[in-house]
């Protein structure tokens, strides 16, 4: 079974591993380590696209995500696996 997650910009769904994620710390939402199978623990949300990070923004329930994703696209690198 492959768990499936929504993207936080778009609302569609995806397995999870087709979406990158962020976690919610105390700093704010931060992208999860790329490349690591472990997550880190806390509350996430996920995004399937750098198109979505303009959605994000719009998505109350995740405030400040849309802001840190786009800061994330600035080191795609770092986020892209
Ligand atoms: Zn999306």
């Amino acid at each position: 079974m492959t768990p499936v997650r929504s993207c936080a910009g778009c609302r569609r769904r995806f397995a999870q591993g087709a979406l990158l994620r962020f976690v919610r710390t105390s700093e704010g939402w931060r992208p999860d380590r790329p490349g690591s199978r472990r997550k880190q623990p806390g509350r996430g949300a996920y995004l399937c696209s750098a198109e979505c990070v303009e959605g994000a923004r719009k998505n109350k329930r995740y405030p400040g995500l849309g802001a840190a994703a786009a800061e994330c696209g600035l080191i795609r690198s770092l986020c892209k696996k």
